[in-house]
């Protein structure tokens, strides 16, 4: 399946909800969703299929939910199923061990360290070669880390015009609390999964577990 390409914003207007794909952006005047606040096609709140009073199945309240996140994280979903599975096979809570899994995704890392404005920004970066992981060159940005794990800007990427500046601006952006960054040297650490209550986002896992229970 291919990644979808098409415009970030309509996925937000599809979620009905601001799903932060497109860093400052989604901060700003600019904001698709701000302006237009309901579902592709729809014209208006008038006849919306989210805005008016119908019911919506539990099914329907449970796709949207894993869409939702899926979106979030720009995760296709073969790759999302594979995480579900293994997050059911750990110790814990199902729900909650999904989204730490996610969290731990290398282009996640690099986002919440503050390098990237958002994980499509992030992805890119990781995609394009310019980070180690525990020294060695990765562009996959699905590699899940563990806490203790390094990861590092390379050496020949510092020296590249976009990254001049990169420490000045990371250094605007709040780094995750499960997480130790090092502005001197471009790199991050894992210290711990991120708790619960530490990921942000509209996120309801048990619609998510119950999804993949039917
Ligand atoms: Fe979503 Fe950001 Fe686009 Fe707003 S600017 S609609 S939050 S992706």
């Amino acid at each position: 399946m291919a990644r979808y390409t098409g415009p970030a914003c309509k996925l937000c207007r599809r979620e009905n909800e601001k799903l932060f794909l497109k860093g400052e952006r989604c901060y700003s005047a600019k904001c698709a969703f701000e302006k237009r606040a309901y579902a592709p096609g729809d014209h208006g709140k008038t006849g919306s299929s989210r805005g008016g009073g119908e019911r919506v199945s539990d099914y329907s309240r449970q796709l949207r939910a894993k869409q939702r996140v899926r979106r979030t994280y720009s995760v296709f979903e073969r790759q999302f199923r594979r995480i579900f599975a293994i997050a059911e096979k750990k110790p814990g809570i199902t729900g909650v061990n999904l989204l730490q899994i996610l969290e731990a995704r290398l282009d996640n890392v690099v986002f919440r360290l503050g390098y990237a404005d958002s994980r499509a920004h992030a992805r890119q970066m990781v995609a394009h070669g310019h980070f180690l992981v525990n020294g060695i060159r990765s562009d996959i940005p699905s590699i899940i880390l563990k806490p203790g794990d390094q990861i590092i800007l390379r050496e020949e990427s510092r020296k590249k015009t976009m990254f001049q500046d990169l420490a000045t601006y990371a250094e605007k952006r709040n780094c995750a609390l499960w997480l130790d960054r090092d502005l001197k040297t471009l790199s991050g650490r894992v210290l711990r999964l991120p708790e619960r209550t530490e990921i942000d986002g509209n996120i309801t896992e048990q619609l998510i577990v119950e999804f993949y229970s039917r």
